[in-house]
């Protein structure tokens, strides 16, 4: 039986709109909408995560009950929870788009668990809501598998992000364009459950300042500081200084994180940025292979490339500039926005040295180590070289004696990888030098590099296996898959073929290394 205890802030402490219904809308004077999930017809529980059922108390076989498919399905709510839409709005692809809001995500409460910590439940793909504006308010299962995945992925690499609790299958079919041929086709349906302790995003603060509301704007600044950042302490204005400071720390340790294990998020719109710096919204998202800082895996964004991925920390700036100004009524001066924005570089950029010195296997970034760095990586880059496998095979490198030979693995190309040999025994020579500065022994060397540089990441061709094979009625290896991703640094002998490089039938496929945002 599932019993939670809820305490729900957000729709108790802030205001809601005054009308009520699913006609879209645009909603002044509030921060959400009342709505309750649209019923499907057929929930089934195809996969959960484990580790989050922990976090939320609930029982090991309760997941396996049909009242669990029920309720994260969206047919049926629990006593105490208060289902509603928010209202957001957000700046897409550099420009102010308005209202957007949960179009198709539904709140269902806040979770206190047993050690008093608060998980918010969010159902995605639960039916339309007052902001679904011309869409369905529905998931299609590819994109649903590729969210729960790549959540809990992301967490066990350590990097900030929402969770995912549940990937269940609606038995309703979705109609969505697919971006390579444009048709309309039916796909089966689902509802992931997110869970975060908050889903406070920029664009909840942008929206209200859009439309000059600066009494509600200063509300949920301060509800999100007493809520969300209960350790800040001090007068209302030292606090929202204090606030805004922190949200820039955490982004900028969020986005190094991201550099680190080759993530490429895809829509970085300010309406998909966490106030609690927190990866939020898989969408589009892809991983690196081959090394390539002007890669982005968003057809939509193949023109601009805004959101490629060695732009990505310029992006999370960008949009902190636009939290900062949809903030200014908060302040007696801009001065602690222009405070926090200069601590986002200083932070990103101690984050990030400190982040390539472990993938190197270095203790600290050191004179002259920013051109060894750059070097490999333009190294990386030219010879098309795999950015996972490089940093594990790197590892294994012998100091004593560097050669290139154990780095062959994590070559696309042969022709490539004898073109550039001689620049990687190079390389390797000035980098052995380097690394025995540190005075490691091998193993404590292999060691460090393997707890940072993942072996198994979830490169966009399994994910595009596992829902193959789901959308065939085979959920086994989105099971398999989220338990790979369960020791990412870990060898896991048997388990080779998730760590291999992206196959070439992969390079080309839909789904296996471009994606839109048709989902
Ligand atoms: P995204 O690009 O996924 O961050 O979505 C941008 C906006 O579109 C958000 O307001 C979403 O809630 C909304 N949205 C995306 N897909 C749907 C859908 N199928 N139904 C309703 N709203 C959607
Ligand atoms: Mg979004
Ligand atoms: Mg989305």
């Amino acid at each position: 039986m599932l019993n939670f205890t809820f305490d729900n802030r957000f729709v108790n402490d802030l205001p809601g709109d005054p009308e009520d219904g699913l006609h879209r809308r645009q909603v002044h004077g509030a921060c959400w909408s009342k709505v309750a999930p649209t019923p499907v017809a057929r929930p089934r529980l195809l996969a959960h995560s484990p580790e989050v059922a922990r976090l939320l108390d609930i029982a090991a076989d309760d997941p396996f009950t049909g009242e669990f498919a029920e309720v994260f399905g969206g047919n049926r709510l629990l006593p105490g929870m208060q289902p509603y839409a928010a209202c957001y709005g957000g700046h897409q692809f550099g420009q102010w788009a308005g209202q957007l809001g949960d179009g198709r995500a539904i709140n269902l409460g806040e979770v206190i668990n047993g050690r008093g910590e608060r998980w918010e439940l969010q159902l995605k793909g639960a039916g339309p809501t007052p902001y679904a504006r011309r869409a369905d308010g529905r998931a299609v299962l590819r994109s649903s598998i590729r969210e729960f995945l790549c959540s809990e992925a992301m967490h066990h690499l350590g990097v900030p992000t929402t969770r995912a609790l549940s990937l269940v299958s609606t038995g309703e079919p979705v109609l969505r364009d697919m971006f390579y041929d444009g048709n309309p086709r039916e796909e089966p349906g689902a509802v992931v459950c997110r869970v975060a302790p908050s889903f406070i995003r920029f664009g909840n603060f942008e929206i209200l300042a859009s439309r000059g509301d600066e009494a509600l704007l200063a509300r949920l600044a301060d509800f999100t500081i007493a809520r969300d950042f209960p350790a800040i302490e001090g007068t209302t204005e030292e606090k929202r200084a204090r606030w805004f400071m922190e949200v820039c720390e955490r982004s900028a340790r969020m986005v190094a994180h991201w550099m680190r294990v080759g993530f490429v998020h895809g829509v970085m719109n300010t309406d998909n940025m966490s106030i609690l710096g927190l990866t939020i919204d898989y969408g589009p998202y892809g991983w690196i292979d081959n090394f390539d800082p002007e890669w982005t895996p968003n057809t939509t964004d193949a023109q601009g490339r805004r959101y490629r991925f060695g732009h990505q920390p310029q992006i999370v700036h960008w949009n902190l500039t636009r939290l900062a100004e949809a903030l200014v009524p908060l302040f007696p001066s801009r001065d602690p926005l222009l405070v926090g924005l200069e601590r986002f570089v200083e932070v990103y950029s101690d984050e990030y040295g400190a982040m390539l010195a472990a993938k190197f296997g270095l203790r600290a970034m050191e004179e002259g180590d920013d051109e060894l760095v750059a070097e490999a990586f333009a190294l990386m880059q030219r010879a098309e070289v795999d950015m996972t496998a490089f940093f594990r095979n790197l590892a294994e490198i012998d100091m004593a004696a560097p050669a290139p030979a154990p780095l062959g693995s994590a070559f696309y190309r042969e022709d490539l990888r004898a073109q550039h040999e001689a620049d990687f025994a190079a390389w390797l020579r000035r980098y052995a030098a380097r690394s025995a500065r540190e005075g490691m022994t091998p193993q404590a060397r292999r060691q460090g590099m393997n707890a940072v540089n993942p072996r198994y990441v979830l490169r966009n061709y399994l994910a595009q296996e596992a829902i193959d094979l789901a959308e065939q009625g085979d959920g086994s290896r989105v099971i398999e898959l989220l338990d790979v991703m369960r020791r990412p640094c870990e060898e896991q002998p048997g388990r080779e073929r998730y760590a291999a490089l992206r196959p070439d039938w992969a390079r080309q496929k839909a789904g296996c290394s471009m994606l839109s945002c048709s989902s």
